[in-house]
């Protein structure tokens, strides 16, 4: 998490001098966040800090599809269990807005529920799948109706270009990143893949590419 905080830091806090002082509040809105987010669990807790605590329990939702119901009556327990000055949220509504707080832009996009296509281009206006039929939004389970805007399945795509400029932020991720650029292996043992044929290959078929240290 800390990374994470680093790199948000670099991000925003160097780009302050070029941004709005309406931006400038937002930044520092935003700074207040990463800092709720690496309280400690409770007072003493070395283990959790808020974000990867609520990030784990939250994936487990995920991966398991606890519903909301579920998932808040565990909260509510978790938060009684744990010591009194925990900072635990306790509802799923409070957990989702506290996540979006750190979206890194990703984009959604409808998939059918059997994972033929995705909702986007030429089909992206289609309530069924082209190729199975499915219909594109949820069914009421108990009415089963079609419940027209709330889609079955999401694709969350997080597109790499601007999760690369973010990276090229962080002096120090930076430095990283071009590491390939100037540490190639000169006694013939393969250490990372920069020493591969594939990465030679790369390079020789694209040499305005492999010129640049910052090339990924
Ligand atoms: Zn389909």
């Amino acid at each position: 998490m800390s990374d994470a905080f680093n790199l948000y830091e670099a991000t925003y806090m160097q780009d302050a001098d070029f941004i709005t002082p309406l931006d400038k509040k937002s930044v520092i809105i935003l700074l207040q966040f990463l800092e709720d987010a690496e309280t400690p669990l409770y007072q003493g807790c070395t283990k959790y800090k808020k974000l990867p605590a609520i990030v784990v329990l939250y994936r487990l939702k995920a991966v398991n599809g606890w519903s909301d119901k579920s998932f808040n009556g565990l909260l509510e327990i978790l938060h009684d269990m744990l010591p009194i000055d925990n900072v635990l949220l306790k509802s799923v509504y409070s957990v989702r807005k506290f996540l979006n707080t750190f979206d890194l832009g990703c984009e959604k996009i409808h998939t059918c529920i059997n994972d033929y296509c995705l909702f986007s281009k030429e089909i992206e206006n289609e309530d069924k799948c082209p190729i199975c039929g499915s219909s594109r939004w949820q069914e009421d389970e108990r009415t089963k109706k079609i419940r027209k805007g709330v889609p079955a399945k999401v694709l969350r795509y997080f597109p790499i270009m601007r999760r690369f400029r973010r990276m090229f932020r962080s002096p120090k991720l930076a430095e990283n990143l071009r590491w390939h650029f100037s540490n190639k292996s000169e006694d013939g043992h393969m250490r990372h893949p920069v020493d591969s044929l594939a990465w030679d290959y790369i390079n020789d078929k694209w040499p305005d590419f492999a010129s640049d240290p910052r090339n990924l």
